[in-house]
């Protein structure tokens, strides 16, 4: 195949991705952009395998053969709960890959005494830096979200500091690879330095600013991809990872924006040391001010509401409650109800993560209200039924500073007439502090697992 049909069947592949994205940026038109993109990709494969730099394909098949398996067996697998993790691991191998494969592309090219353009030394070091943090970083991740490790910010004094003098290391070994690149040996010690920055600069991140960690590493994947394109002189992979990097780049600026935070005070925030947690403790704010409940009670209130806000969180992607949710939401529109779902940024443990389980549902589209939309009415919603969400309702992100989710918004159900929080226990969400709305005048708890809960008010209802 000639270098022009290569690039050319290149180029309908970067449209279909460009399409796809675009696609997915709908729920109506997610799934035919997810199939674009697929077929973009197997057109990007297929056609690079026809390069004629390709020798042999034996090992590419065992690759294959074998990446397949795995890829399979995790897809079907994985618990939808898991899934942040899973996307975690994805962005981390992707920088790892480029690690690897800017890696072999040097002891290669400067084989046999030839030497590689100043370009391609440049693009090699970028991709060593940027997937080497990329990989650990993602690593580090994965811990927190599978609670492998503590999900809290974990810093020493200092830390800022040896994150400077691990960049400039990483920097200064980067510039050595560009302009002696038979030193190989600073190749990997360069990836050293980056795998410790990324550890360090992941493990400083904790509470509730993970989502934007997770954004940002998937915008470092895609800029490892494309530098690793420039190593191999790889147009598709040029494209492709600049499509990667600045659409992540796009989320995590969204991500900032729904936590209220600057990326330098997500990214070196948590690097100024251990956050002293101030404030009453649980039991002060818990102690006899708690109102349990139970679905009979539930549906009584139910009854007289006629605008209800359904508020779901992690809880619900724990209990798989989304379509026991939409029957409550269809058997109270049946009785008169107006109900809609308010739908915090970062509700669950990935961006969208209540959108795509509430559109797996069928809940329509227009039930779905975004925070900033739904926050000035409020105070005209008889009742908020809080599934499965703590920190993305918790006042104290408004009234305590020293609060690892200080500034975040929240979705303000205190103002509402009622508020049901449904939930197992008292225990706390993914930032690990009380909530007192579980005590204020006007919440009531139902301590349930989520399905159950909504299918108990359904029952409920039905009897009433
Ligand atoms: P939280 O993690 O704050 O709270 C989830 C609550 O769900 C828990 O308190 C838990 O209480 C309850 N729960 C768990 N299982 C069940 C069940 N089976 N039935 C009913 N309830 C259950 O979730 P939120 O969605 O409110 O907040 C998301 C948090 O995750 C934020 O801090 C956010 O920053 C963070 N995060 C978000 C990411 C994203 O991209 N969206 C990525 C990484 C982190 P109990 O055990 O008592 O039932």
């Amino acid at each position: 195949m000639t270098l022009s049909i290569i690039n050319l069947i290149y180029l309908l592949a970067s449209v279909l991705f460009i399409l796809g994205i675009k696609g997915l940026t709908h729920p109506r038109t997610a799934v035919r952009g997810n199939i674009m993109s697929a077929l973009a990709m197997l057109l990007a494969v297929v056609v690079t395998l026809f390069d004629a730099q390709i020798l042999s394909f034996e090992y590419i098949l065992a690759g294959i053969v074998v990446g397949a398996a795995i890829g399979v067996l995790l897809a079907v697998r994985i618990e939808m709960t898991a899934m942040p993790q899973l996307v975690a691991v994805f962005n981390g191998l992707g920088g790892g890959a480029s690690v690897l494969v800017a890696g072999a592309a040097l002891v290669q090219a400067t084989g046999a005494g030839a030497s590689p353009s100043l370009q391609m030394s440049i693009a090699t070091a970028l991709s060593g830096i940027i997937g080497g943090v990329t990989f650990w970083g993602s690593l580090v991740a994965f811990s927190k979200l599978q609670r492998l490790m503590l999900e809290n910010a974990c810093s020493f004094p200092g830390q800022r500091v040896v994150n400077v003098l691990l960049l400039a290391t990483a920097i200064g070994l980067g510039a050595v690879v560009a302009v002696s690149p038979e030193n190989h040996m600073a190749y990997w010690a360069m990836v050293g330095a980056a795998s410790i920055l990324g550890v360090l600069l992941t493990v400083a991140i904790g509470g509730a600013d993970m989502p934007v960690v997770i954004a940002l590493l998937n915008s470092y994947s895609g800029l490892a991809a494309s530098a690793t394109g420039f190593v191999l002189q790889n147009n598709m992979l040029i494209i492709s990872g600049s499509l990667v990097g600045a659409s992540g780049i796009i989320l995590t600026k969204i991500m900032c924006k729904a936590m209220n935070r600057s990326l330098a005070n997500v990214l070196f925030g948590g690097a100024l040391g251990p956050v002293e947690q101030q404030g009453e403790t649980q039991d002060d704010i818990y102690a006899g001010n708690v109102k349990a409940t139970s679905g009979d009670e539930i549906a009584m209130i139910l009854d007289s509401a006629q605008r209800v806000a359904i508020v779901p969180g992690y809880g619900m992607a724990v209990a798989q409650a989304q379509h026991a949710v939409r029957d409550l939401m269809n058997l109270l529109e049946a009785r008169g109800t107006d109900v809609e779902f308010a739908i915090h940024p970062v509700a669950g443990r990935m961006p969208g993560h209540m959108n795509v389980l509430l559109a797996e549902a069928e809940v329509p589209y227009d039930k779905l209200r975004e925070m900033d939309a739904i926050n000035p009415e409020m105070s005209q919603i008889d009742v908020a039924i809080v599934l499965g969400a703590n920190d993305v309702v918790n006042p104290l992100a408004k009234t305590d500073p020293a609060s690892p989710i200080a500034g975040m918004p929240i979705i303000n159900v205190d103002e509402c007439r009622t508020v049901v929080v449904i939930k197992r226990s008292l225990s706390p969400g993914f930032a690990k502090i009380p909530n007192p709305l579980f005590a204020a005048d006007n919440a009531l708890m139902y301590f349930e697992d989520g399905k159950k809960a909504a299918q108990n008010i359904c029952e409920a209802l039905k009897e009433a």
